[in-house]
Order: structure tokens, then sequence, then C-alpha cells
């Protein structure tokens, strides 16, 4: 469970001058649920992301995992960016099991592990390939998969599909939902996308700016989906 309580960032200048990112945002993310975070550019639905995934730390205000501060980034909560951010010098096999290696778990076993979720993806053919030999829809497969292979409890994902055409964005989905359903992993998931937001998660929050807040919450299984993306797109500001 990810408890976020009276969270408020602010980023100081060099200059001098400062900027308040997120303002008193609290909020309790349960074990297995999908939520999802929309708002506009620069609301600071990254900077809550990375403040989870402790690559920020907040100056006022608590986030706990399981009841133990983020204090730093740890393996319980791995991050799945917009830009995969594969290692190009390594195979997909490789970046995958990548992470494994520093666990220090032995060759076959980790190669092991990274093929199955790399199956879980629909990579296996593309195994020994180089990032530069896949299509952007494979390279975040294997960016998913690579995530996976640490077992985290939590998957942290910013905009991870923004960068897709439309008919990759839907394979990747179904491909998404078949992970969630397998592993009822936490997952807090960035999007622009309404749509996205509104077919893949349990629960819809939309922030809105200056300062940064969680403005509107929406239970996604409580209405048919097009009265909820509806609702969300009358809170979403342009
Ligand atoms: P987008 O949808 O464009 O990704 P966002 O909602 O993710 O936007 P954030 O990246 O969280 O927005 O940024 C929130 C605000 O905080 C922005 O005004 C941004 O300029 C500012 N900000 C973010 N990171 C830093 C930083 N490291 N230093 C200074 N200001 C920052
Ligand atoms: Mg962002």
């Amino acid at each position: 469970m990810i408890e976020i309580s009276n969270v408020s960032k602010t980023f100081h200048q060099r200059t001098g001058g400062s900027f308040t990112a997120l303002d008193n945002v609290s909020l309790t993310i349960n074990k297995g649920e999908f939520v999802s975070l929309l708002g506009p550019s620069g609301c600071g639905k990254s900077t809550l992301l990375n403040l989870v995934a402790g690559l920020e730390q907040a100056e006022q205000g608590s986030i706990t995992v399981n009841g133990k501060p983020c204090k730093g980034p740890g393996p319980d909560r791995v991050v799945v960016f917009q830009e995969h951010a594969l290692f190009p010098w390594l195979t997909v096999l490789d970046n995958v099991a990548f992470g494994l290696k520093q666990k220090g778990i032995a060759k076959k076993e980790r190669e092991a592990l990274a093929m199955e979720q790399i199956k879980s993806v629909h990579l296996s053919k593309f195994a020994d390939r180089y990032p530069h030999e896949l299509s952007g829809g494979m390279k975040q497969r294997a960016a998913i998969a690579r995530a996976l292979a640490m077992d985290p409890e939590i998957l942290l994902m910013d905009e991870p599909f923004a960068a897709l055409d439309e008919q990759t964005r839907l394979i990747l989905h179904q491909d998404l939902e078949e992970i969630w359903m397998r592993t009822r992993k936490t997952i807090l998931f960035i999007t622009h996308n309404i749509r996205e937001a509104v077919v893949l998660s349990d629960r819809v929050l939309v922030m809105s700016t200056r300062p940064g807040k969680i403005k509107k919450e929406f239970a996604v299984q409580a209405a048919r989906p097009r009265d909820i993306s509806d609702s969300v797109l009358h809170h979403v500001e342009s």
C-alpha cells in the first residue's frame, strides 16, 4: 500500500526563485490497485511519481510503502518511462536480465527468469536483438519486461505509451491488462489519454495546476466507461 500524506514539493531555482509543483497532496493506493493520474502538462504528475519512486524528496509530508518511508529508490518500486531507456549496447535478453545480475542471481537462472518476462510481453523471438533493431512498441515491451523481471510490488509508469501509434498503444493496453490480471501489481500510471486511463484503471485521479493538487477522482467500475470518460474530460483542464 502506498500512502501519500500532505505532501508538498517546491523546486528551488539556482537563480533564487522557487516553484511549488505539489501542494498538500494526500492519496492512498491499495495493494493491487491500478490508479491513473491525468492532468495538464506541468501540473505535477511526474513529480508525484518521482517522489513515490524515491527519485525526489518532499520537503513536507510523508510517503510510505507498506509503512516504510520512501527515502530513496528501492527494488519494490520500478519506474517505466515514456522513453524506454534500454541500454543500447545490450540485447533484449541482457537488458531484461541486467537488474537480476545486480541482485546477484547466477547467469543461467537470471536468463531463465528474463526469458519468462520476455515471453510474457510477446518478445521471445526478439530476445537476441539490440534496441535499435526493435520498433517503438517492442522497445517499450522490453522496458516493461525489464521492470517485471525485478518483481517489484509497485510499477510506476510515466506516460509509457505516449510515443506510440494508436494501434500499437491498443495492443500494449491488452498486454498490460494481461500482466496486471496475472500479477496484481500495484500500478500508478500517468497518461494524457483519458480513454486509456478509463479503460485500464480501477481509479482515475485528475490533477490541477497552480499549485498541483488532486482535484477529482473517479472509480471506474462504478459506471460505464463512456459515462466516466465524459465526466473525466469535463474535469481535465485544456
Ligand atoms: P507533463 O504532463 O508535461 O509531463 P507533469 O504533470 O508531469 O507534466 P511535472 O514534470 O511534475 O509535470 O512538473 C511540475 C512542475 O514542476 C513544472 O512546472 C516543472 O517545470 C516543475 N519542475 C519539475 N521538475 C523540476 C525540477 N527538477 N526543477 C525545477 N522545476 C521542476
Ligand atoms: Mg510528466
